[in-house]
């Protein structure tokens, strides 16, 4: 289904330009997007995907990962096709990077407008809609609807994204945005130009946008991938930057293994797991949590000044939820989170 785009500035001769995310992509009419999704049609930008669920699944929050946002919640999340990155180590990458669809079809995907979204999350008691397994910012509109929609009725929204959104869609968002994980897949710009077609300063820009000036809580994750992106170097100057925009930014640090047109690099080790575990804790992030692997003693919640367990993990699963929210019970520190 179609949908025309939101964030649109025109151009000349039918061109116009997509405002949606940082490629800022100028298209004549008959062209398409590097998402793949956003088509100029007769002068007129679409959204192509919209309403078009490709997956629809109810995951816990931890599985975003998002572990300070309504522990053991369920999150009934949706992807489309499209994304406005080339990783080659994408775990999604059946969805992100098709491009080979017909757009002209009456439902691509499964028909999940906002309302049927909305009403599955009301009727299954879901607090939280989840726009994930691609980019949630090529399908902005979709989002952005149901998002609305949702709060309309105490339903929470949360992205897990790469970060690389124009400042306009962050603003148009974060009325209805509670939460967001955000990929900081390196900290070098070549690793974003040559492995991601993308850039590092626009995703460093909306990390500390999003901390630091919205209501939105956010969480990062870095996927570790032997070799390139795991230095000591490069992981101590991405923590003690993480540190220096908020300390209370949850870091996450996964384990990577082969996928997509990445077969040439080992799954991560547990020494690389290590070092990026010790340098957000010596950078001075207060939450640092290991994933991808079974790790129960760091993926698990402790107070920052006393050491006192808060929330016991197994994978993305909670065995143990200290009672008082968002204050440690033993010395009353403040747990920075979304709690209730
Ligand atoms: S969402 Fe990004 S990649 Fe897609 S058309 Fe718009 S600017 Fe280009």
């Amino acid at each position: 289904m179609r949908k025309e785009a939101y964030l649109v500035r025109p151009l000349s001769k039918g061109a116009v330009q997509c405002r949606t995310c940082e490629h800022f992509c100028a298209l004549k009419p008959g062209e398409t997007g590097i998402c793949g999704v956003h088509r100029n049609i007769g002068g007129t930008l679409y959204l192509v995907v919209y309403g078009e669920a490709i997956a629809v699944h109810v995951d816990p929050i931890e599985k975003k990962p998002l572990f300070h946002f309504l522990p053991r919640a369920g999150a009934l999340s949706i992807g489309t096709y499209g994304c406005n990155f080339r990783c080659p180590f994408c775990q999604n990458w059946q969805m992100s990077q098709e491009r080979d669809f017909d757009d002209t079809r009456a439902y691509l995907g499964q028909r999940a407008t906002p309302e049927v979204l909305v009403d599955t999350c009301l009727r299954e008691h879901i607090p939280i809609i989840a726009y994930t397994y691609n980019e949630p910012t090529v399908f902005f509109e979709y989002t952005y609807d149901t998002a609305k929609l949702a709060h309309e009725h105490g339903i929470k929204n949360v992205y897990v994204s790469n970060g690389f959104m124009s400042r306009e869609a962050i603003d148009m968002l974060a009325p209805y945005l509670d939460g967001i994980n955000v990929d900081l897949k390196a900290f070098t710009p070549e690793f974003y130009r040559e492995q991601c077609g993308g850039r590092l300063e626009p995703v460093k820009r909306n990390i500390a946008y999003i901390a630091q000036e919205t209501d939105i809580w956010i969480e990062i994750t870095t996927l570790l991938i032997p070799g390139l992106n795991d230095s000591a170097a490069e992981l101590r100057a991405m923590a003690e930057w993480l540190a220096s925009v908020d300390r209370d930014m949850p870091w996450h640090v996964t384990a990577f293994h082969p996928d997509y047109k990445m077969h040439d690099r080992p799954r991560t080790g547990p020494r690389s797991l290590s070092r990026a575990y010790e340098a957000g804790k010596e950078a001075g992030l207060r939450y640092v949590y290991v994933g991808n692997v079974p790790d129960a003693d760091r993926e698990s919640t402790y107070c920052p000044e006393c050491g006192q367990r808060l929330i016991s993990r197994q994978w993305y699963y909670v065995e143990e939820l200290w009672r008082e929210r968002g204050v440690c019970p033993r010395c009353g520190t403040a747990i920075a989170g979304v709690w209730e």
